[in-house]
């Protein structure tokens, strides 16, 4: 028995003695049945994420009806408490949180650069759920800006700040129906898609007689992604399919370059100005492509060798589609570990003092940083990881760009350097996310 489980079984005692146990069980404890309360499709809200360093506020957009629903019909609250937002759907009825989960956003990661200080800007962005059956609340909390000092603050007592908060009426028509504009391709489908990881691959970049080399693409992408743990030994419990969506223009946007090409998702490098980070603000274009098939996650191949990415957890991954140099593959595989999960970055910048996503006096919720202010939330820190270090039994210091106060499990990782595959404590993170969205329902019957 662990320490957690022991005072788990301490309170249950006290709680006895005290009479507390006599108090009915909250009803948010009994398991959601997902027939009662969703049917098997994706409801889509669409709204604008807006603000300025300082101010975030949400812009109701509309709702849409997706073909798919690829979740677990038994994993439907999330506690995993990763992230920077947190989707919550309650039954209007009830008050009952019948559906949540954590995600980051690219207008978060704006929030805490230079421009923000200076400018207002919305980013198109949107929410998938389970389409319900009866009325429901939708509503966005958020942790605010990390770099807020009153933020900050906050954080040690009260993460999360309800930001929107929208009714839907399920009888609701002006739910926009689906069309369907797009083929699509299996690339490795091997399960039920509620008992799989689904990945959808949307092309970026290629025109409509590039279609064999976005499908080579999309293979290597495949070829690649097995050829790493987790994923080689889990390759039964993952699907991949591609939507082709041709762009207008062949290639990809690189401002720096005064190249720009008219594409299906709008994606550039120099997102930020970092050149190698490519990416797109226009989230609802990449999810009209991706509710073609079903998918828990979306990952954009781009028409280029250009080397570059990025992942942003429960929103999407990009990566260059083809491979110079035989480091795509990994690439993908890292951005992946941002994307599912939103595993940080392990590695420093040299030099680098202060970071515009981590500050060494908050406790980061991603799985594979500490900075050792509340070091429960991170069992491998409390010295019992095997250390593979130079430094011995200790933490290596220097992660999430910073040379100090944030510290890593272990000195080598896929998600610090491209060289290595992915460390113990990463590798755990990821299987115990893949069990909790692949959950089978054995019980239910749908
Ligand atoms: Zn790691």
């Amino acid at each position: 028995m662990n320490y957690d489980k022991l005072s788990a079984a301490f309170l249950l005692l006290l709680a006895a003695c005290t009479g507390t146990a006599k108090t009915p069980k909250p009803v948010a404890d009994e398991p959601i049945r997902f027939a009662d309360y969703f049917y098997d499709k994706t409801m889509r809200m669409d709204f604008y994420h807006c603000g300025n360093a300082t101010e975030e506020a949400y812009f109701f957009d509309e709702l849409r009806e997706e073909p798919y629903f690829a979740g677990s019909y038994v994993s439907l609250r999330d506690s995993f408490n990763y992230g920077n937002q947190r989707f919550v759907l309650l039954d209007k009825e009830t008050g009952r949180e019948i559906y949540s989960y954590h995600y980051c956003t690219l207008w978060g990661e704006w929030q805490c650069t230079p421009e923000a200080r200076t400018t207002s800007l919305g980013m198109p962005e949107s929410v998938v759920f389970p389409y319900p059956r009866r009325d429901a609340v939708a509503q966005i909390w958020s942790r605010g800006n990390p770099h807020d000092p009153a933020v900050r603050k906050l954080h040690a007592t009260q993460p999360w700040t309800l930001k929107f908060e929208h009714e839907i009426k399920a009888d609701n028509y002006f739910v926009r129906g689906f069309s369907p504009l797009y083929e699509t391709q299996d690339i490795h489908v091997v399960g039920d898609p509620h008992t799989s990881l689904d990945i959808v691959l949307v092309p970026e970049g290629y025109t409509a007689d590039e279609r064999d080399v976005f499908v080579r693409d999309c293979q290597t992408f495949a070829t690649e992604f097995f050829r790493f743990e987790p994923w080689r030994t889990n390759e039964q419990r993952v699907n991949m399919r591609l939507v082709w969506a041709p762009s207008a223009e062949s290639g990809v946007s690189i401002p720096a370059a005064g190249q720009w090409r008219s594409t299906a998702v709008k994606a550039n490098y120099y997102t930020f100005d970092s050149e190698r980070y490519q990416m797109t603000y226009d989230y609802q274009a990449v999810r009209d492509i991706a509710g073609h098939a079903p998918y828990d996650y979306i990952y954009v191949l781009t028409n280029s060798d250009k080397y570059g990415g990025g992942g942003i957890y429960n929103f999407y991954g990009v990566g260059a589609g083809h491979d110079r140099g035989g480091t795509s593959g990994r690439v993908h595989v890292h951005e992946f570990g941002h994307q599912m999960l939103g595993l940080g970055d392990e590695y420093v910048e040299i030099g680098n003092t202060t970071s515009d996503q981590y500050d060494p006096a908050v406790e980061p919720w991603e799985a594979n940083l500490t900075t050792k202010v509340d070091i429960s939330r991170k069992p491998w820190a409390d010295g019992t990881a095997p250390a593979d270090s130079v430094h011995g039994a200790s933490l290596p210091e220097g992660g999430g760009y910073l040379e100090h106060g944030i510290w890593r499990p272990y000195e080598h990782c896929l998600m610090n350097t491209l060289a290595y595959p992915f460390c113990p404590v990463c590798l755990q993170a990821i299987i115990e996310y893949l069990d909790y969205i692949t959950a089978p329902s054995a019980q239910l019957k749908i």
